[in-house]
């Protein structure tokens, strides 16, 4: 029998249909936001309904604010975001959908939410209305986001034409070093690979650094799988994901429904012998924490480096790309990035906004006080109550950080919550493209410990130094 790869073994067992290279996939999971309505409404002209309901999940996350949240919807200061989660919850009602909205005691991303609530589940197909959908490839599921009529189509019908991508194996083996996180290894790959090094791919990650890696960091790899132009990333589901998945509310039950599933969710990984169109290899121990110095995710370096100089680019295409990036960025070739001064924190986003992201952060906040403003956004309601119980707020604010309401806030900036033109943003989001935190503003990505470290000192600083 050939060896076939964990992408091959769950795309096509979701094959319903090929017509002209296009393949029709059944969808398991089906997630929708606030900005969904366009779907809604397009149902609704041709007299459609939603085809299964139940395997259709809605968050309030896109443009909630995430301060003020005591005043409920009716204290939504803009009319438009308010009538937008007020159609929201009108939409899901109408057709039945689970909505985890405004008001809900699980409230939060739509990548944050459905792993902790068990939704997200090996071997799944499943679709989102934002290309970081990715994220939920962690769990060994073929995982990517699409746009506002695909969406339609898949409401219609429980099922997305797509054509197959061709398969990348990155593998990075060995022990990460002290102060490197998950996403020092993502943006690292990008480096490597290049923002465009993933195009027309779906990723594989493997190797000892993912297998010993928990389930939070390997949200934050797959999540950023887009930003390397890839369809999707995914992890091979282990113990790790299985331990993870136990007792969730929608998960599997112990007994014969566990069972079944675990005798699915063990078939699943790549055969010994599988083979990937391409494969690209990464030392751990080479990998530092990381600070991007650009305007998208490639462009970045190791905290100890410095600016590159536009002269030094490989080719033409990237010494005008990089000239244009420090342009927009206020950046002078060869200065140190510990020299970068910065003017505001964002702790948050679909990429680090969990539990462990929180943990990070409050550990290096205990050593110092914030000098800049620093806003700390938990990804959902259920990683707020958490990080409360464990006192990680009370770390937080006493060290100046500002404790806020789940969203997605300033990852895109559309609830209200953006940069002034000009300000410079340290942030643990996924993208730095020129004006994703609001016009003009310069975002540089990092990790939620990085983060925190350039909050206490200003600047760009080693995080290693500081947790010593
Ligand atoms: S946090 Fe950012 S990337 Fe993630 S779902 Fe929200 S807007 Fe999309």
């Amino acid at each position: 029998m050939t060896a076939r790869t964990m992408f091959d073994r769950i795309w096509e067992a979701h094959v319903v249909a090929e017509e002209e290279g296009e393949i029709l996939l059944y969808v398991d999971r089906a997630l929708i936001h606030e900005g969904s309505s366009h779907a809604f409404a397009a149902l609704k002209r041709r007299g459609q309904k939603v085809a299964r309901p139940h395997q259709v999940f809605a968050f309030t996350d896109h443009y909630v604010p995430t301060s003020g949240r005591d005043r409920g919807i009716a204290g939504i200061a803009v009319d438009e975001i308010r009538n937008m989660v007020i159609a929201q919850h009108e939409n899901t009602k109408l057709h039945g959908i689970r909505l985890f909205g405004f008001d809900d005691p699980a409230q939060g991303i739509l990548h944050i939410v459905p792993p902790e609530q068990g939704i997200t589940q090996p071997g799944m197909l499943i679709c989102g209305a934002d290309s970081h959908t990715s994220t939920h490839g962690a769990f060994g599921s073929i995982a990517f986001g699409i746009g506002a009529s695909d969406m339609t189509h898949v409401l219609a019908t429980q099922a997305t034409w797509q054509r197959k991508p061709k398969t990348l194996r990155i593998t990075v083996d060995g022990e990460l070093g002290f102060g490197v996180a998950p996403k020092d290894i993502i943006l690292a790959v990008i480096a490597k690979i290049g923002a465009a090094g993933g195009v027309g791919h779906a990723i594989e990650y493997a190797g000892s650094t993912f297998r010993r890696m928990s389930m939070e960091g390997r949200m934050t790899v797959c999540n950023m799988s887009i930003e390397a132009g890839a369809r999707c990333g995914m992890i091979a589901p282990d113990d790790t994901t299985f331990a993870y998945l136990d007792g969730r509310p929608w998960a599997p039950k112990r007994g014969v429904e566990w069972d079944a599933a675990m005798a699915l969710w063990q078939s699943l990984p790549s055969d010994a012998g599988a083979e990937f169109d391409r494969e690209v290899m990464l030392d751990a121990a080479q990998i530092e924490p990381m600070v991007t110095w650009g305007v998208n995710p490639e462009m970045a370096g190791a905290v100890g480096g410095s600016v590159p100089d536009p002269k030094n680019a490989p080719d033409e295409r990237r010494r005008s790309d990089w000239a244009m990036a420090l342009d927009y960025m206020g950046l002078k070739a060869g200065m140190a990035l510990q020299d970068i001064r910065i003017d505001r924190v964002f702790i948050g986003s679909c990429t680090n906004s969990r539990i462990e992201d929180i943990r990070a952060a409050a550990e290096v906040a205990k050593r110092g006080k914030a000098v800049v403003p620093a806003w700390v956004v938990p990804g959902s309601q259920t990683v707020k109550r958490q990080a409360e119980a464990e006192g990680l707020d009370r770390i937080l604010t006493t060290a100046g950080f500002e404790w806020r309401d789940p969203g997605c806030s300033l990852c895109t900036a559309i609830n209200g919550d953006q940069l002034k033109p000009g300000e410079r943003c340290a942030s643990t989001s996924n993208r730095n493209f020129r004006n994703r935190q609001g016009p003009g503003g310069r975002t540089h990505l990092v990790s939620p410990a990085m983060a925190a470290a350039a909050a206490i000192k200003g600047h760009f600083a080693d995080v290693r130094e500081i947790l010593k």
